[in-house]
């Protein structure tokens, strides 16, 4: 680094802790997670199983819970339950994410099978709930048996960024059931995100049948006391401001925007200030609201935010105003409402 560049640097950080100090208007941040939450976890449900919409959505809406459901739109299960996973009362119609987790389950022979398996599904997706096209579609890779997945790592990637999809965290220690049975252990992963500042996620295969009598019970069914009482948890550390409880690719795209954005200040007054956000991302695929903190005038009691066509109504809080905005380079206008 050169002498002029080093002596630049010291004065714009001196600068700028000056503003933080004296408050500058319009100093704006991005919240680490959405509503200031402390950390974000997500809820994953793998392989199409019937518990899925027979007692794991149900137990979900009731304490108003996203999670994300990784479809195999060929395999049986999916097949023989069609109308829950696609007709008008179907798992995404509640408000569930759907993640592409190959048509059959049965793994690949090949690159040409790949391309059917996983843009199959990808496609069936992008079918069946509507919406952007293109958009990120979060990918979780079956587990199959020996020699049953052949393709390479490369190859695979390939069919990945065709397809816009995002790899989920591995399922290594996070699987219920299979790594974890009882609630503390789950509901640890979530302290030790909130204890971080990052993200946590459990992997669900079956939830337990109890009413609805099948005569037999799904793959790795959690046990739904067990159930209860991880989304209890959740609901408690979300409730207390603690969790930002959401789907993989929300989850992706904010913590994506909120390290490739940047505020600008365009003008301030004493009843109005400008900003805008830019992006070095895509805005077509990475379209996730950000939450925004900005320093106003202290009279300021209540403000307006607009942003094209959106407009919402905001408390100041210590001459804070927090809000959503898009990181799609359009101009933020906030404007005194006493
Ligand atoms: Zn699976």
């Amino acid at each position: 680094m050169s002498k002029l560049n080093f002596i630049i640097m010291v004065l714009s950080a001196g600068i700028l802790n000056i503003a933080a100090a004296n408050q500058e208007i319009g100093t704006s941040s991005i919240t680490k997670w959405q509503n200031d939450k402390k950390a974000c976890f997500l809820l994953m449900f793998d392989d199409s199983w019937p518990s899925h919409y027979q007692v794991a959505v149900p137990e979900l809406l009731e304490r108003d819970i996203v999670a994300t459901f990784y479809v195999n739109p060929g395999k049986g299960e999916y097949k023989s339950c069609i109308k829950h996973w696609e007709g008008t009362n179907a798992v995404w119609k509640q408000g569930m994410a759907y993640g592409n987790h190959t048509m059959t389950h049965q793994g690949v022979k090949d690159f040409e099978d790949a391309e059917l398996e996983i843009g199959g599904c990808d496609d069936y997706i992008l079918d069946i709930i509507p919406g952007k096209n293109p958009r990120l579609i979060s990918w979780a890779q079956p587990g199959v048996g020996k020699g049953k997945w052949n393709i390479s790592k490369e190859e695979l990637n390939s069919i990945l960024a065709k397809n816009n999809l995002i790899n989920r965290p591995t399922f290594t220690d996070h699987g219920a059931v299979y790594h974890m049975q009882k609630s503390p252990q789950m509901l640890a992963l979530a302290d030790k995100a909130i204890s971080s500042g990052g993200m946590e996620y459990l992997i669900i295969h079956g939830v337990e049948r109890r009413k609805i009598n099948w005569g037999y019970q799904d793959f790795w069914a959690l046990n739904q006391d067990v159930y209860r009482e991880v989304l209890d948890g959740l609901v408690e550390r979300r409730d207390r401001g603690d969790l930002w409880i959401t789907d993989h690719i929300s989850y992706y795209k904010y913590d994506q925007e909120r390290d490739n954005s940047q505020i600008q200040i365009i003008s301030s007054n004493k009843d109005k200030i400008k900003l805008k956000i830019t992006s070095s991302l895509d805005s077509q695929l990475y379209d996730q609201p950000l939450t925004i903190k900005t320093v106003v005038p202290e009279n300021w009691q209540k403000c307006t935010v607009s942003q094209g066509s959106r407009i919402s109504s905001n408390d100041v809080k210590n001459g804070v105003v927090q809000y959503d905005a898009l990181p799609d380079e359009s101009e933020i206008i906030l404007t005194m409402q006493n």
